[in-house]
């Protein structure tokens, strides 16, 4: 049962072939039984999915059920859940039991679907590898000596390990699309302000946004049905109302136009991945697609952009954690400033407090003009040359990361190493532009993800050309070594 997609589970569940709390069941004991090898939960909500799953089959049998409603999912710990801990990754908040729902969590109640869990991540979403998470790394389904990406490494590993068929996750600067592209899944992050932020904990609020993490386009097209919409409680929601993403995933595209930038094929990028990618684009080729060579002269610059606007942006967001209103408090503090500076420090991690000086320092008086304002007008210009590239074709094509998952440990002590892989991905949160990866091959035995990147609120575009590919291909239903699959990898 585990490796039906989302579809199928749908498919399923009206077709009587088995019910929401069988189901659940079935992947409520594949996690008790397998996650100890991946780490990918942090806290598993059994009680709370079964009594969902059982409202769920009730909903099915009156027949007016939503199309999500009895399909098990897991939530990053990220989003806040009622009554449920929400850790973020952190010692700060590993006491934080939040009295609501984030609207993307409501949206998926509402919809019926169960609450697996919630999964493990980067540290208040820092990091592209899952090490920085308070408990404990994941391991890659693929490799267990390697990492699954991050920061939402627990939502793609438990996605690859076939523990959950699909997981809420969130991308700042290619936090879905980093580990989907190293753990043979598909994620999509939308358009800024296309999902509500409401309930989900801040990082850097003018880049991040939450989006699916599933084995299929198809089903990440579900998840995006439910997710999106429009909330006032958010004053960056664009405030569209959902639609139906699935509509059109296999309107045939010929006659696509696909950019291929130059800058994404540099150095810097492993050979036998750029192979794959290079393939994939073949493919398209194949199925009627156009391919245009395009350059983003700017793109060069989204790293260095980055690593300033959005330390920023956390040093502002962090400061709530002060041991006073709610999380971590040390204990038996001195005075007031004594209670700040051994919560905060106790509380946060390294890469926390390196991300909380830097983005304090870009901020003070002195270095505003020379970091933060410098930064602003070249995220101004990398945009514009994504919207003058996006006026010349429909979507931009190429690698989601430089190489495929490298070992746990190895740019550990390297934040630079690090940053780079995110490389291919940063822009486009600069951006605010959708994009999503997807598994396009193997390179020793390790999986390769393609980047798509669409216009501004067109990932119905995106995901009927992702889709398309799909079907004609089954590089995303290749599974794990070791988890069974009917399915291979061509
Ligand atoms: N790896 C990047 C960082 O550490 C992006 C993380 C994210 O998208 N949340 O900031």
């Amino acid at each position: 049962m585990h490796q039906l997609t989302i579809a199928d589970i749908i498919r399923g569940l009206r077709a009587r072939q088995f019910s929401s709390t069988e189901i659940t069941r079935h992947f409520l004991d594949r996690i008790a039984q397998l996650d100890q090898r991946y780490n990918s939960f942090i806290t598993v909500t059994e009680e709370q999915a079964l009594r969902q799953a059982q409202a769920a089959d009730k909903r099915l049998a009156a027949g007016d059920a939503p199309a999500m409603c009895g399909v098990p999912i897991a939530h990053k710990d990220i989003f806040c859940t009622s009554g449920v801990r929400t850790s973020c990754g952190s010692k700060m908040l590993d006491n934080f039991v939040p009295p609501y729902d984030a609207a993307v969590v409501e949206n998926f109640n509402r919809a019926g679907s169960v609450t697996l869990g919630k999964t493990n991540m980067d540290e208040f979403a820092m990091g592209s590898s899952n090490e920085t998470s308070h408990y404990g790394a994941v391991k890659n389904p693929w490799d267990t000596t390697r990492v699954p990406g991050g920061s939402s490494g627990g939502s793609a590993a438990s996605v690859a390990a076939l523990l959950a068929p699909g997981a809420t996750a969130t991308d700042t600067g290619g936090s879905i699309r980093q580990p989907a592209a190293l753990t043979n899944t598909t994620g999509v992050k939308p358009t800024y302000g296309r999902i509500s932020r409401w309930g989900m904990v801040a990082f850097a609020s003018s880049l991040d946004q939450a989006g699916p993490l599933a084995r299929s386009a198809e089903d990440a097209a579900l998840m995006l049905s439910v997710m999106a919409g429009s909330d006032h409680r958010d004053a960056t929601n664009l405030g569209h109302a959902s639609q139906d993403f699935t509509k059109g995933l296999d309107k045939e595209i010929s006659g696509v136009r696909i950019g291929v930038p130059r800058e994404y094929f540099g150095d810097g990028l492993d050979n036998d991945a750029a192979a794959r990618i290079e393939a994939a684009l073949r493919e398209f080729e194949k199925l009627g697609a156009e391919l245009v060579d395009i350059s983003l002269p700017h793109v060069h610059l989204a790293v260095p952009a980055y690593y300033v606007i959005a330390p920023a942006e956390a040093s502002a967001n962090l400061s709530r954690f002060d041991g006073v209103r709610y999380g971590h408090r040390c204990e038996e503090p001195k005075d007031l400033r004594d209670l700040y500076m051994r919560s905060r420090g106790e509380g946060f991690g390294e890469e926390v407090q390196r991300r909380i000086l830097v983005g304090t320092y870009v901020l003070s008086a002195g270095y505003y003009d020379a970091y933060y304002n410098k930064a602003q007008q070249v995220r101004r210009l990398i945009k514009q040359d994504f919207v003058q590239a996006l006026e010349r074709v429909d979507v931009i094509m190429g690698p989601t990361s430089p190489s495929p998952a490298f070992p746990l440990g190895a740019k550990s002590a390297d934040p630079v190493a690090m940053y780079l892989e995110d490389t291919y991905t940063i822009a486009i949160n600069l951006a605010g532009l959708p994009a999503m990866s997807m598994p396009c091959g193997l390179v020793n035995g390790l999986p390769v993800g393609l980047q798509i990147i669409g216009n501004y609120l067109e990932e119905a575009r995106m995901l009927n050309i992702a889709h398309i590919y799909q079907r004609a291909t089954d590089w995303h239903l290749a599974a794990a070594p070791g988890l069974v699959s009917d399915r291979t990898g061509a």
